[in-house]
Order: structure tokens, then C-alpha cells, then sequence
């Protein structure tokens, strides 16, 4: 079966982040599957984006309440935050990786067990996960064309990318590491080894990344592997810093291996001494 018409919409959302050193400018990408019979939603960006996502919609000839699903790559506010919006607004389901579900259902846990600066103005509140994703499900989307999950943990434990077919365009949220972006993950053995896993997929077209613009062809897998070694690049740093510092504090450490691996230290914030941290951790330690 020839599969009918499909359009893949980028929506770049930019918001502020007030770091302890100042406000920090930074955006997300949500994502607008358009088949002929409903809208599925990859994100919904922060509090607040639905209205930039509905106006996009609105721009392309449709209607915001054709949004019939928003699979959320994970639970962090600028990829959750304005699923409450976007919900109460259209009524439609909302899926995620099971173990996303409780940071989803939760934010104020969320909160207090990653403290996000200013999470409170980035999330518009928790939202009931509707259908809970695992690795390998296929979200059928009509004539033909379907969604495969795969779980690709380390950003976060549940962290999923999504294989839209047969157009064989990969979303991956954020679990591929934009090098030169902060290094935000849980666990860098992990998120290195969910990489590999997308580079090992065959004859992907087309990549489209939270924080990055979207790749098309051979582009797709140099991406992943400037993302691969960017892991490595940052747990190196964190090895060489710690053996040339022993018993050093958290925020000094971080303070090093953004100089050593070329951010400007003022940008440290409390996400990327956890994902130093994490480094430091025996691998296998994710929370
Ligand atoms: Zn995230």
C-alpha cells in the first residue's frame, strides 16, 4: 500500500532559562507529523508553546484540534511543559516511555529530584500519560505508515526516539549531544551506547534533534558520531581533571571540564555538574 501524504513540520521555540549566573537564551525543536487524517505531536516545548505550535498549525491550513497524540520524548520541561495547554485545548492522548511516567505525572517530584532552574515558568503542570510506550512499539499512524519506539536511555532513563516510516525519519529528542552544547545526561555509558544503537540503524533519511537543526542524508550519521564523541570527549575531561584534582568539589570540577572541553564557565549550571557527576559515578548508576 502506497502510503498518502505525510508533512514533517519543525517548530523552534525559543525560551529563557534563569541560571545562577544569568538568564541563558536557549530552544527546543517540537515536532508536527501531518498525515491526511490527524496531527501527531513530537513535544510540546515550554509553558506556553502551544501558542506557537497552534499558530504554526493554523499557518499550514489545519487546526489545532486535529492534534490527536503527543508523544513525549521525555519528561523535561522544555520537551513537557505545554502538554497541560495543549491537551485541555484539543483533548487529545498523551504517550510516553514508562519510565518518564512518574517525573510526567509529578513535576513537583520532578522538581525537587532535578532541579531545573526556574522549572516552576517552564512547565504548565503535569499531565496523565495515556499510553505508556516501550522499546520496539509501533504507534500506527494510518495507510500504511507507523511510528517505531526506541529506547534510548541516558539523557534520561526513558528516554525514546522515534522512527517515522517508510519516510525513515528519526526524532531523537535529546539523546544525541549537540557537541559545543552544554553536556546534559544522567548516564554517559548509556547515552554513548544509545547512539551507537541509532548509528547502527540502516538507512536513515532524515534526523531531526531537539537541539539541533535537522540533517538530511549522509549528514544524519555524522551527526551521530560528533555526538558519540562528544560523550567521550566530555567523560575524558572529567577523568583527566579528576586525576590531576583529587577530592575536588563538585562545582570546582565542573568549572575545569567546561574550560578543558571549550564552554565559557559562567554557563555552568546545576544540569551539567549532575551530568559531571554522573561521569564520576561507577557506571550503571543513572539516578
Ligand atoms: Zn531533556
Amino acid at each position: 500500500m502506497t502510503p498518502g501524504s505525510v508533512t514533517i513540520h519543525p517548530v523552534r521555540i525559543p525560551f529563557i532559562v534563569p541560571a545562577p549566573s544569568g538568564p541563558v537564551s536557549r530552544f527546543v525543536f517540537s515536532f508536527l507529523i501531518c498525515t491526511d487524517a490527524s496531527i501527531l505531536l513530537i513535544d510540546t516545548g515550554v509553558s506556553g508553546s502551544e501558542q506557537t505550535i497552534f499558530g504554526k498549525i493554523r499557518k499550514t491550513g489545519r487546526k489545532p484540534e486535529e492534534i490527536s497524540t503527543i508523544i513525549l520524548t521525555h519528561s523535561h520541561p522544555d520537551h513537557m511543559g505545554a502538554a497541560k495547554a495543549i491537551r485541555e485545548a484539543t483533548g487529545c492522548t498523551i504517550a510516553a516511555h514508562s519510565l518518564e511516567k512518574a517525573w510526567i505525572e509529578d513535576t513537583q517530584r520532578q522538581e525537587k529530584e532535578r532541579p531545573v532552574p526556574g522549572f516552576s515558568g517552564l512547565i504548565g503542570g503535569p499531565v496523565h500519560v495515556d499510553r505508556l510506550l516501550d522499546d520496539r512499539d509501533i504507534v500506527p499512524l494510518g495507510e500504511g505508515r507507523s511510528i517505531e519506539v526506541i529506547h534510548t536511555p541516558g539523557h534520561s532513563p526513558g528516554s525514546i526516539s522515534l522512527l517515522l516510516r517508510p519516510e525513515m525519519a528519526l526524532f531523537s529528542g535529546d539523546a544525541i549531544p549537540v557537541p559545543g552544547n552544554l553536556p546534559v545526561y544522567d548516564n554517559p555509558a548509556e547515552s554513548a551506547r544509545s547512539v551507537e544503537r541509532l548509528m547502527n540503524i540502516e538507512g536513515i533519511q532524515y534526523l531531526f534533534s531537539s537541539w539541533d537543526k535537522s540533517r538530511e542524508g549522509e549528514e544524519v550519521y555524522w551527526a551521530m558520531d560528533d555526538g558519540y564523541a562528544w560523550v567521550e570527549q566530555v567523560s575524558g575531561a572529567v577523568r583527566d581533571m579528576m586525576a590531576a584534582h583529587p577530592g575536588i568539589d563538585p562545582g570546582e570540577l565542573t568549572l575545569l571540564v567546561m574550560k578543558e572541553i571549550g564552554l565559557p564557565p559562567e554557563a555552568a549550571n546545576p544540569m551539567v555538574t549532575r551530568t559531571i557527576m554522573a561521569s564520576v559515578r561507577p557506571p550503571g548508576n543513572s539516578r
